[in-house]
């Protein structure tokens, strides 16, 4: 009988997933933590180039989150207009400036990350995981929305739901790696149509490929 997904060892099914991707880091440019916040937050349904495009201007006007804090929003709008959503994007940026203040005050903890404008759960996720803290989920992002449930790693379109089900499976210290594994996964060789499955390391355990046969 086959083995229901509890039931599998994922995480040994993952492992040279893990180790592929061990060493890759993510295309988002940034020097520090509030340059990481900016460019996630930026980053939302548009392209990482895009992004690192705009962010050299904007970090060169605004150092830090202090400087951004006391712009107003038309100083702004100019070194991110190209970026898809930049008004919603420019008025978040400013209000969390004001709130947090100073770079050393941005939280840590996603409960309180996930409080500032323009951060939800899956943004509180790649911050977290990017800093190195510990994390308290996993990223759920369009590339892990679609590559685990084909993989077999969870069901459904909820991204929440998604990364619960994973969450149940992984112990807590593989969330990080599970996360940027899977997104790079999405981003090279899982991609949305034609999926290069006689190359990706997931193949002798993912559904969709068996499905596929
Ligand atoms: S085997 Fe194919 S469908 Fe499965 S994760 Fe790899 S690329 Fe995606």
């Amino acid at each position: 009988m086959q083995k229901s997904k509890h039931e599998r060892n994922w995480l040994e099914s993952l492992l040279p997933l893990f180790k592929q991707y061990k060493n890759m880091k993510h295309p988002l440019e940034y020097q520090n933590r509030y340059q990481l916040v900016v460019v996630v937050i930026l980053s939302s349904r548009t392209s990482d180039k895009s992004v690192n495009v705009a962010s050299k201007k904007l970090f060169q006007q605004f150092p830090t989150l202090a400087s951004l804090s006391i712009t107003t929003i038309e100083e702004l709008y100019p070194f991110i207009k190209s970026i898809p959503g930049f008004r919603k994007k420019g008025t978040w940026l400013i209000e969390l400036a004001k709130q947090v203040k100073s770079d050393e005050d941005i939280p840590r903890r996603q409960k309180e990350l996930t409080t500032l404008p323009g951060i939800g759960r899956k943004t509180a996720n790649v911050i977290m995981s990017e800093s190195g803290d510990t994390m308290e989920g996993v990223i759920v992002d369009l590339h892990v929305l679609r590559v685990a449930p084909r993989i077999g790693l969870a069901t459904g379109t909820n991204p929440e739901k998604i990364e619960k089900q994973m969450m149940e499976i992984f112990p807590q210290k593989y969330w990080r790696q599970l996360g940027m594994s899977l997104t790079f996964l999405g981003r090279e060789i899982c991609r949305p149509t034609n999926p290069k499955c006689h190359e990706c390391p997931m193949n002798p355990v993912c559904e969709y490929f068996k499905s596929n046969q």
